[in-house]
């Protein structure tokens, strides 16, 4: 209930905005958001690659309402490729499709990742297109296979909670595309996704299996010990080598489990978001962990 009330909550502009201006919210969403400007990112990024971990770095952003605030999106994921290379750190870029203008047009939204797609390949990188709620799960496969087809530096994600997934990862490897498992952050119906703890897990690892020996490099993109010892003995089984996937985190979460990883031999990458509108990704993080929003309120109520 509490997971679906917060949920609810991340839609409303009413509340982002009085969030938001509160300065002591803006100091507690530093557990989860690196900061408000692509320097801190950059800072966060860099300190990732010195424990010895990958990052990704995401401006955040979603659902915008004009093109010039798409193109302005746009331009900040340009403006990300550049750095990364300029201070050669070790990072790739995530996107929202809803950032970059799919609620205004689908075509004018595939021109624009298109052309961060063709910098990023200019500058040897990689974007992911991250995955939002179900509405947009067919649009954003779409979009991203049509990229693929023209520009391979592009992946994306596939949520373990949809019951559509499975053919889904078989649809994107036909195409050779990489991707992203997670289990899913937003609030669906029973109609389109698993309700109960149990079966998302179990379709996690069914997508394991599915993905690690398809000869294409994917990220597992877990904090659950139970998943991550999943991957671990399937790779074993599958005789896949620690360099052929990667496990990807959180920024802010199970860094004791990322640190183990990597003394581990196994390749980590952090997802290292930062910008001004970091209200509903702070949102899915409560939803996430009940314990969260304890710890916030208390810090909260605290003089
Ligand atoms: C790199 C990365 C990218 C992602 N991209 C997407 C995406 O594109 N689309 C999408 O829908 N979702 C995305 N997610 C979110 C994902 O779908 C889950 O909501 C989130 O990862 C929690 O699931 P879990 O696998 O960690 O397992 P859970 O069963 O939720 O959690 C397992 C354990 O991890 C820890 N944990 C998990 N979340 C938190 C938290 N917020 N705070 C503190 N501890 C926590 C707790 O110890 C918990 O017991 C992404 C997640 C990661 C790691």
């Amino acid at each position: 209930m509490l997971r679906s009330a917060l949920l609810k909550l991340s839609e409303s502009k009413k509340f982002a905005n009085w969030v938001i201006s509160n300065a002591q919210m803006r100091r507690m969403s530093h557990r989860f958001v690196a900061g408000e400007e692509l320097d801190e990112a950059l800072a966060a990024a860099r300190v990732s690659n010195d424990q010895g971990m990958l990052a990704s770095l995401d401006y955040l952003g979603e659902n915008v309402s004009s093109t010039a605030d798409a193109q302005h999106a746009r331009d900040s994921y340009l403006e990300i490729f550049e750095k990364i290379a300029a201070q050669r750190i070790d990072a790739n870029v995530s996107c929202k499709l809803t950032a970059l203008g799919m609620d205004l047009s689908a075509d004018f939204c595939e021109g624009l990742v298109l052309s961060i797609v063709e910098h990023a390949a200019g500058t040897d990188n990689f974007l992911r297109v991250d995955m939002e709620g179900s509405a947009y799960t067919q649009r954003t496969i779409d979009l991203v296979k049509r990229v693929r087809s023209q520009s391979p530096a592009i992946g994306t994600v596939i949520q373990a909670y949809l019951y559509r997934s499975e053919g889904d990862v078989q649809d994107l490897l036909t195409v050779g595309c990489r991707i992203r498992l997670c289990k899913g952050a937003y609030k669906e119906s029973a109609e389109v996704a698993f309700e109960k703890k149990a079966d998302v897990d179990a379709n996690y690892v069914r997508l394991v299996k599915t993905l690690l020996p398809s000869g294409f490099y994917h990220g597992i993109a877990t904090h659950d010990p139970k998943m991550i010892a999943a991957t671990i003995r399937c790779a074993a089984e599958q005789k896949i080598s620690k360099e052929d996937f990667e496990f990807q985190m959180l920024y802010g979460v199970r860094t004791d489990l990322q640190r183990r990883l990597v003394r581990d031999g196994y390749r980590v990458r952090v997802y290292i978001p930062y910008g001004k509108d970091w209200f509903p990704y702070f949102m899915r993080r409560l939803a996430e962990r009940p314990a969260n929003v304890e710890f916030f309120l208390r810090n909260f109520f605290r003089r």
